[in-house]
Order: structure tokens, then sequence, then C-alpha cells
């Protein structure tokens, strides 16, 4: 910011510039708490472009291509690279390039799920990955509904959470989850019972039980606390309809012979 501010263009707008991110970082990005701020005719669209030169390179480069990540931060998908605007770049321009304000998540979420959406109605808001804490805890699942052939998948926060945190996640998932969540739902879902039946030889409800156990802890190990399969496998976990589907269709399935 300073050093930006010493480009003859910038420099007036300095003052409110940084008052803008105190005001940010004191309120946790909250929507409800920071109104956008009116810099003057035109600045807003300078401001909306900085990220365009800037996102590919330097600091918000090395944001982008932050190693390490298990799972998009945002909605839990296995993919990661891009950077997401926590207050979207259309109504926040003055956040365009703050670093607290840009979240590593998937091409999905960057591109599309959220799309200009700040919020909800208080509180509803969607979940900060920098200054909500609270979310590093297992804070969703997903609910299969019958008919279990013909499965869907509901996301849903445990039970549980305090206020607000409940609400907020349910906002969250209702706009970060998209298409491509359902599809990958669908496909690990009728993938389960031949993965039983290879490595299960009793297939009943307790061995099968014990293998959604163990491979929920594959998935925490692999995708962290809150990626699609592990909030799928703890769905499956706490519904005995559930597990002994897998387990009828485990007992039925035909493996592909060894080539
Ligand atoms: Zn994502």
């Amino acid at each position: 910011m300073n050093k930006l501010a010493r480009t003859a263009s910038w420099t007036p707008h300095q003052a409110d510039w940084i008052a803008a991110y105190q005001a940010y970082q004191a309120n946790g990005g909250s929507p409800f708490a920071i109104d956008p701020h009116d810099f003057g005719p035109g600045v807003a669209d300078l401001q909306y472009a900085l990220y365009d030169s800037r996102s590919r390179s330097g600091e918000l480069g090395r944001m982008r291509r932050k190693a390490g990540l298990k799972s998009c931060p945002v909605c839990g998908s296995p993919v990661t690279g891009d950077l997401d605007h926590y207050l979207a770049r259309n109504t926040y321009p003055e956040f365009s390039i703050m670093r607290a304000n840009l979240v590593p998540a998937c091409r999905h979420c960057n591109s599309g799920a959220k799309g200009t959406t700040v919020h909800g109605g208080d509180p509803r808001r969607f979940i900060h990955p920098y200054f909500d804490p609270w979310a590093a805890q297992a804070i969703w699942f997903v609910e299969i509904v019958p008919p279990y052939k013909a499965a869907t998948f509901k996301p849903r926060p445990v039970p549980g959470l305090p206020a607000p945190q409940g609400e907020i996640v349910e906002f969250h998932l209702e706009n970060v989850l998209g298409t491509q969540f359902h599809l990958s739902m669908a496909t690990y879902w009728s993938s389960l019972p031949g993965q039983l039946k290879i490595r299960d030889p009793e297939l009943t409800i307790v061995s099968v039980t014990q293998q959604i156990d163990q491979e929920l802890r594959v998935a925490l190990h692999s995708g962290g606390t809150n990626c699609w399969q592990a909030a799928l496998l703890r769905g499956i976990r706490d519904d005995v309809a559930a597990i002994d589907h897998l387990r009828q269709e485990a007992i039925a399935a035909v493996l592909p012979p060894m080539p």
C-alpha cells in the first residue's frame, strides 16, 4: 500500500485506503461491519484493475501457487491453485489486492459459485479462512438422501455448532458447492461397494462401519478435515441404513478380473 501510494495518482487516496484496510482487519472482513468506501469518480475501476496486473507475479503469485494445501480452503474440493476475493472485487474494489482478502481457492470457487454475492443478510455470510478459526474443526457433513440406489447428497452443518456458526456454515455450503460437488459425491458413492468388497472379506455391519472409519482417516489425512470426501464419509458413518445399503451392494458387486 505504501509503495503504491508513492505513485502520484494514488497519493491522495492513501489515508482513506489505509483506514479501509484497518477497518477490514478490525472486523475480520465482515461484510456486515464494512461498507464499501467511495474514493471518487473512476477510482473504483482503477482499484479493481490493480489485481489483474499483479495476480500472477510477486506476492500474489506466490499466494496463488502456495504448496501444501490438501484441498480448496473455501469449498473442500481436491483442486487448488487460484485466488478468491473474500469480499467480492466488484463491490469492494479497494480490497482487490489486500492479502487478507485473498484466499487460495479452486478455479470453481474463484470463477463461479459465489459470483458477486457478498452475504445473505446478517448473520449469513461466507466463512473467512483467515478470521474464522473455529472453521478449522469439522463443520459439515453430507447427508445421503434415499433412495440409496439413486442417492442425492445434501451438504449440512454438523449438529451442535453454536450460533451464529451454524447459519454461517449453512449459507456458505449453499453458495460455494455446485454441480461438480454433486457429481463427485455420486461417483464416490457408487465406487464404495467395490472398494469394500476388495478390502473387507466379512461384509457385516460392524466390519463395513470399520472400513468407513478407515476411509475417513485416509480422507482426513490426504484432503484435510473439511474436504469433500471426509464430509461424505462423516455422513455415511452416522447413517446405519446407508451402511447396510453399501454392505448389500458390496456383496452383490462383481469385481473386474485382474489383468
Ligand atoms: Zn473451491
